[in-house]
């Protein structure tokens, strides 16, 4: 499995890209690309082409959640060249209205346009993408110090409630040394995430993590976070995009983090 960072907070030093506060990954495995979130503007399809990658040629999109810095950039992927048989998988909760007050931090396309555009796949429930990765579903919210905190409002034609986004999910990598978890911003947590990821590959054994925490100051979900993360003995940890700066010293002073920037290549066997 290849990963390669088409956009971050974070870019890395003498490399000429652009970055952005978003997520957007391109992951190849055994012939299959995924794109992995489309960051906020078009500026991932113009560090994928100083890359030589052309993320049109994915097979499928995968969507962690409906925020427009992970979905904001689908627009300008089917201005200038999605195509109708592209597959995209997400949440049937992904594209539904989303705001914060006046500003609307949702999706730019809803489902019903995303339906015209591409090939949608909307799934509460596991999906198989590759012959190594799966898209988690909905994740199962099993600890007591996770995803206690609602982001504005989400609204269709029948509700209206505080958001708890439901449609936050994830990826897992299954590799011959532990499972690696590709997350874009957390918000159902890196905890339950990660058990999750365990449950639908079947492997307890957790090698790495890279993607947004959603983490930012030292409180008790950072400090059950860490003795968790601790606890699974995990070898590569990446937290990036949503973890803030006190709560990565704060870990890196107890296990082994690497830097996540623009153009960061990993690969696993
Ligand atoms: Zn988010
Ligand atoms: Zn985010």
């Amino acid at each position: 499995m290849k990963l390669t960072v088409l956009m971050d907070n974070n870019t890395i030093i003498d490399k000429y890209f652009l970055g952005e506060p978003a997520v957007s990954y391109f992951i190849e495995d055994e012939g299959t690309k995924i794109l992995f979130d489309v960051g906020y503007s078009d500026a991932y399809i113009q560090n994928a082409l100083m890359m030589n990658i052309d993320v049109h040629s994915s097979n499928a999109i995968v969507i962690s959640h409906g925020h427009d810095d992970h979905t904001r950039g689908l627009k300008y992927f089917f201005q200038s060249g999605g195509r109708e048989s592209t597959k995209m998988i997400a949440h049937p909760g992904a594209f539904h209205k989303k705001t914060i007050g006046d500003l609307e931090i949702g999706s730019p396309l809803s489902s019903e346009e995303l339906g015209r555009l591409c090939d949608l796949h909307l799934s509460r429930e596991p999906v198989k993408i590759s012959e190594n990765i799966w898209f988690l579903g909905e994740i199962l919210r099993t600890n007591s110090f996770e995803a206690k905190h609602p982001i504005g409002i989400v609204q269709t034609a029948d509700f209206q409630i505080p958001d708890e986004l439901i449609d936050d999910t994830a990826l897992v990598y299954k590799s011959k040394d532990g499972i690696f978890v590709i997350t874009g911003c957390s918000h159902s947590g890196i905890c339950n995430i990660i058990e999750q990821a365990k449950f639908v590959s079947g492997e307890t054994k957790v090698l790495g993590v890279i993607g947004g925490f959603h983490l930012f100051e030292l409180n008790e979900q950072t400090l059950q976070t860490i003795e968790y993360l601790k606890e699974n003995d995990i070898r590569f940890l990446y937290p990036c995009h949503c973890t803030s700066f006190k709560v990565r010293a704060e870990m890196s002073k107890q296990m082994n983090l690497i830097e996540v920037g623009v153009g960061m290549i990993l690969e696993l066997e």
